[in-house]
């Protein structure tokens, strides 16, 4: 019984990966601008005090896939939001 509920969650949880996924294709996203420094792992929010000179801005989705990790401190978004729209 506890290996079927195991089974379920893994399943539901595929499921919603594959929705996200999908939804990112085919959705307009916002892609904020970031900023990183030149020998820096992170990126940052515009206003982040780490950031504040030798700053290089780029997209989100571009910092991320450069492999930058987020901010601990200003805590920029993780991944480019969706825009919400009516349908
Ligand atoms: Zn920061």
């Amino acid at each position: 019984m506890k290996k079927f509920i195991v089974f379920g969650l893994i399943v539901m949880f595929l499921l919603v990966n594959v929705a996200i996924f999908a939804a990112d294709k085919t959705e307009k996203k916002d892609d904020p601008t970031v900023y990183v420094k030149e020998k820096g792992k992170k990126y940052h929010k515009k206003n982040c005090k780490i950031v504040k000179e030798g700053k290089i801005g780029m997209k989100l989705s571009e910092a991320i896939e450069k492999g930058y990790e987020p901010c601990a401190v200003c805590k920029p978004p993780t991944q480019p939001e969706k825009k919400k729209e009516k349908k």
